[in-house]
């Protein structure tokens, strides 16, 4: 049996192995079938993460985190965790290979997942120009006109870097001021290919096989019009990703699993929680990172309390 296993292989996941490795726990790291680093594989430029004074390009940083948690002895696993038996003194994770991991305690750092509009033909257009991910899919875009949804950091940047592909990026925000920090609403501001669609929501996707435009409705007035446009961005926050374990683990009112005050204590004996998974108000890489270490920390103090570490 593993002394411990961390689910997640974003900021949060990552620390928390470099720490548990190096405290010789020798700790077995869940990264997903899909793809390896969390949200930041997703992002380009960034460059408020201490150490990089130049910035660092997102999956650049996932790698090096990676690596550091290996060097120390983190096993990583490409699999998906798909089932959780977290309430005995063994827990139990399934994989979606069927085989079964036990360890005495459990970090749960799974991250969040992009917020969907929650229109019809949104869902039915996804890949076929609606996107949650300007990196992964600008590049189809060229010489095109499209539009951002939302007014947080995460919309205008993702409106800045699409317009190195498109040829027009509307922002469509549901009110007439942004959420998003200063640095990058001037950034977007600046940018003439950017143009801020003010005190709209969108009421419907149009088009059969790819977006053609979007019903906006004037959150103001009520008064509905088309935009033609050939994709439509999604940016408009994340939902923490707990339906693992939303049945078993306390959660708060805003969705994130609950932890005891400071700490990465959950509701259930031996199972520790770090990341955007506990977090609804910061959820920066560098915070992420630091709630990793936190978690590390509170297993390491768990286990030397019960004598097993
Ligand atoms: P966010 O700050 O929660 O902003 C979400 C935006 O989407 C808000 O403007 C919100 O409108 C809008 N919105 C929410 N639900 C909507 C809906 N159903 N329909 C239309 N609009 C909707 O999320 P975020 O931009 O993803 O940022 C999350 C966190 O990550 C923040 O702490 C941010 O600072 C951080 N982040 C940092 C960077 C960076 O530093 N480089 C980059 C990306 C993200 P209202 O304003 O009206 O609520």
């Amino acid at each position: 049996m593993r002394q411990v296993i961390i689910i997640g292989s974003g900021p949060a996941g990552f620390t928390a192995a470099i720490y548990a490795a190096r405290a010789n726990l020798e700790p077995l790291l869940i990264a997903s079938s899909v793809e390896i680093g969390g949200e930041l594989m997703n992002t380009t430029d960034v460059e408020n993460f201490p150490g990089f004074p130049e910035g660092i390009l997102g999956p650049d940083l996932m790698t090096k985190m990676q690596q550091q948690a290996e060097r120390f002895g983190t096993e990583v696993l490409y699999d998906d965790a798909v089932a959780l038996d977290l309430t005995g003194p063994v827990k139990k994770v399934t994989l979606g290979s069927g085989t079964v991991h036990e360890a005495a305690t459990v970090i749960f750092a799974t991250g969040s997942a992009p917020r969907k509009i929650g229109i019809e033909n949104e869902a039915r257009l996804s890949g076929h120009g609606v996107s949650y991910c300007a990196t992964c899919d600008g590049f189809f875009f060229r010489e095109k006109t499209i539009a951002v949804v939302g007014g947080g950091d995460s919309a205008m940047e993702e409106a800045t870097f699409l317009t190195k592909f498109a040829s027009k990026v509307y922002v469509i925000h549901r009110r007439d001021s942004l959420r998003a920090s200063k640095i990058m609403q001037d950034r977007a501001f600046a940018n003439e290919k950017i143009e801020f669609v003010w005190n709209a929501e969108i009421i419907d996707v149009l088009g059969d096989d790819a977006v053609t435009g979007v019903v906006l409705k004037d959150t103001v007035d009520g008064s509905e019009r088309e935009l033609p446009l050939d994709g439509v961005f999604v940016a408009i926050g994340n939902d923490p990703r707990t339906h693992l374990v939303h049945d078993v683990l306390r959660l708060t009112d805003a969705g994130t699993v609950w932890v005891d005050g400071r700490s990465s204590r959950t509701s259930v004996e031996g199972v520790f929680a770090a990341g955007d998974v506990v977090d609804a108000t910061y959820r920066q890489a560098v915070t992420a990172a630091a709630s990793g270490t936190v978690a590390a920390l509170d297993v390491e103090h768990f286990l030397a309390a019960r004598g097993d570490a």
